[in-house]
């Protein structure tokens, strides 16, 4: 049996019978990742810390009280907080934090058995559509490793790509889950705003961030998504309902599912292939009986600018508590406390971080509030309308995760604008705080994954991965795996 190919209930299965146990699984997955270390996909790897919860997982196990992610590696993103474990955010800045508590996402990880695997890279402070920025250096591509894996969540994506991890936990304030995870051939899900806490997530955009799941299939991640959501009294804005089964839709038939396609997201701009990849998707949807209705979501090209001045309003003040005086970095030498706090934090923060603290304070500044982060908060309101006036005539909305494949290194490194308008499908729904989901949907000419976009209305992941898996199981491209350096497939 391939432990690196199987799916998470295959897996469960096999460590439920004996088959294997979750020190062999871990040992094998931490091997592969070994193997492919080049991709750069983990910050950290800790094999001790790792083998020991896969110890306590067999005994577990062993006692017949095991839930259906005990005993299986997870790799998370370097952005949740993990007791003992270094927590980097992508950043030096806080290169040298040893996190002293766990994310509420660890902790109920950690309750239902699975094992930590690693930490996974990321974007600096998840800034990013390329995971260049990562002060750790970047992550490569699978499916060619001379372009990025998309970002900013790009670790865990070309993890779960590579099949360097079953599931990997990711974070989403502007597609930072669903983009890596189309550009990489994976599914990948941002939850609705408030269903996973953001409590031990490194803030970067409070009123956008939220953590979600990265998989190959829809049927693992619902499995992942039932672990990590719940109310959480620690984050003020994480929603109390009642316990939900998220697999409780898988394989649903679709007769009658009404298939909103916005306008604006197939207009000029679109790659060919991901366009022709697309409406092959919808042709696989429609002869499974579901139906196209057109849709406006008008606004949506003000998408961009209104989340470049609110996600960067919001990072100045959430970054304004990295000074160097209780963790994180320090500079060396200074002459006195401005001084300290001024030189650690040029020292500790990247390019990027630089340039969105600056515009952050800027647009919050007295004088450019009103016109600035005032309008962009009204523009964000009619956005979310939109949205919810569409879903009066849809079920779920669908269209290209992102406008392009995977791009080489290095391709908009020079133009900031360029790589903001890589999420230009993606920041809508962060905006409007609803859930999304990005499935494989294709290769484009040159052998790079396209990724299908469905969203779906507030708090109905549970019809978004029925709609999903519905589809996986007419299609196989959640299956593809990229042929690695090594021979290892
Ligand atoms: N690429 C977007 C940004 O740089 C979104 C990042 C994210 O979702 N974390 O802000």
């Amino acid at each position: 049996m391939d432990l690196n190919r199987s799916s998470l209930k295959v897996l469960a299965e096999g460590l439920r019978t004996g088959a294997f146990s979750s020190v062999e699984l871990t040992s094998a997955y931490l091997d592969r990742i070994e193997a492919q270390r080049d991709l750069g996909c983990f910050i950290t790897l800790d094999r001790e810390r790792s083998l020991d919860q896969a110890r306590r997982a067999d005994q577990r196990l062993a006692q017949g009280n095991a839930g259906p992610l005990t005993g299986i590696p997870v790799a998370h993103k370097d952005i949740f907080c993990a007791s003992g474990w270094l927590t980097t955010c992508g950043s030096r800045m806080l290169s040298n934090f040893v996190a002293p508590y766990d994310a509420h996402v660890i902790e109920r990880f950690n309750q239902a058995g699975a094992v930590i695997l690693g930490k996974t890279n990321m974007d600096e402070f998840a800034m990013g559509s390329s995971n260049e920025t990562s002060f750790f250096g970047p992550v490569r591509n699978p499916w060619d490793t001379a372009r990025v894996p998309g970002g900013s969540s790009g670790g865990s994506a070309a993890a779960v790509a590579a099949r360097l991890a079953p599931l990997a936990t990711a974070t989403d304030t502007g597609g930072s889950i669903r983009q890596p995870a189309a550009l990489c051939g994976i599914s990948g899900l941002k939850p609705t705003y408030g269903r996973v806490s953001r409590y031990g997530m490194i803030a970067y955009a409070s009123s956008l961030d939220q953590g979600g799941v990265m998989a190959p299939s829809a049927a693992d991640l619902a499995l992942g998504l039932t672990a990590m959501a719940g109310f959480d009294a620690r984050d003020a804005t994480s929603v109390q309902r009642p316990d939900e089964d998220f697999a409780a839709q898988l394989g649903r038939p679709l007769e009658g599912l009404r298939i909103g396609l916005p306008r604006q997201y197939f207009g000029s701009g679109i790659e060919a292939d991901v366009a022709r990849c697309i409406e092959e998707a919808l042709k696989v949807y429609e002869s499974l009986g579901a139906r196209r209705v057109d849709i406006d979501l008008s606004y949506s090209d003000q998408s961009v600018p209104v989340y470049y001045v609110l996600a960067p309003a919001e990072a100045s003040s959430n970054l304004s508590r990295y000074d160097g005086v209780r963790y994180g970095w320090r500079a060396a030498q200074y002459d006195d406390l401005e001084d300290m706090v001024t030189r650690s934090r040029s020292e500790g923060f990247g390019a990027e971080v630089k340039r969105r603290i600056l515009t952050g304070t800027y647009v919050l500044s007295r004088g450019y509030y009103d016109a600035y982060y005032l309008q962009a908060q009204r523009v964000r309101r009619l956005i979310q309308q939109d949205f919810l006036r569409a879903f009066e005539h849809c079920d779920v909305i669908m269209g290209p995760t992102a406008p392009t494949t995977a791009f080489p290194f290095g391709a908009k490194g020079g133009d900031p604008v360029q790589m903001y308008l890589s999420d230009i499908f993606t920041i809508g729904v962060n905006l409007a705080g609803l859930p999304g989901m990005s499935i494989p949907a294709g290769f484009d000419g040159a052998g790079l994954p396209v990724g299908l976009q469905i969203i779906a209305p507030h708090f109905a992941e549970a019809l978004l991965l029925g709609v999903a898996d519905r589809y996986q199981r007419e299609t196989d491209w959640h299956d593809r795996v990229p042929a690695l350096n090594g021979g290892q497939v």
